[in-house]
């Protein structure tokens, strides 16, 4: 798996100019189809749908499917509505009331804030080396009530960083950059993303 823009036909012109490298051995990667179609839940209710493109690689010959940063793997969500969920834990909200303002499902956010307890060390640590690499004058978010929380504020940090770093560049939303900058891995191990 690789998370790619949300723009497909900009992917798709990546693709065909081999611009896209395998993230296990940096080999070129080739069109290999596409995987099923899925729809995902987008901000304000939108539904989406999304046929990834499968590819495979050049060199160690593994497929890997090119996911838009506008979603994780394995969530039903976009990106920026579990994002807004874990922002809303972080200000000491409980999952009922997140769910109530998202309009989901109890069960749909407690399985987030599940999985993110269990991320929300390492996704810390990542955007925490993101922002003192970014930031010529990094400054440290203040410690937070909660791991949650502390991830929330690092990725927030991180984002604002490359924003600056790139002024009109860096066009998506601090969740998007989140799960591209860590591989997907935002909700999910490294074992367990597929
Ligand atoms: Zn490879």
């Amino acid at each position: 798996m690789l998370i790619v823009d949300s723009d497909l036909l900009l992917v798709e012109r990546q693709l065909r100019a081999s611009k896209l490298a395998c993230p296990l051995c940096s080999s070129l990667l080739a069109p290999w189809g596409h995987s099923r179609p899925r729809g995902i839940r987008g901000d304000l209710g939108a539904r989406l749908f999304l046929r990834p493109r499968r590819t495979r690689c050049s060199g160690c010959k593994v497929t890997h499917v090119l996911l838009a940063e506008v979603l994780w793997p394995r969530r039903a969500d976009a990106a920026v509505v579990i994002g807004a969920g874990l922002e809303m834990t972080a200000l000491g909200m409980g999952h009922r009331r997140v769910a109530a303002y998202l309009g989901l499902a109890e069960g749909t956010v407690r399985g987030w804030l599940r999985a993110f307890a269990g991320r929300a060390e390492a996704v810390r640590r990542h955007f925490t080396v993101a922002l003192v690499a970014l930031a010529d004058d990094p400054v440290m978010p203040d410690a937070a009530p909660s791991t949650l929380a502390d991830a929330v504020s690092a990725v927030v940090a991180a984002h604002r960083a490359a924003a600056t770093k790139r002024p009109g560049m860096l066009t998506v939303s601090r969740w998007e950059f989140a799960g591209r900058a860590i591989g997907g891995r935002v909700l999910t191990s490294p074992s367990s993303a597929s």
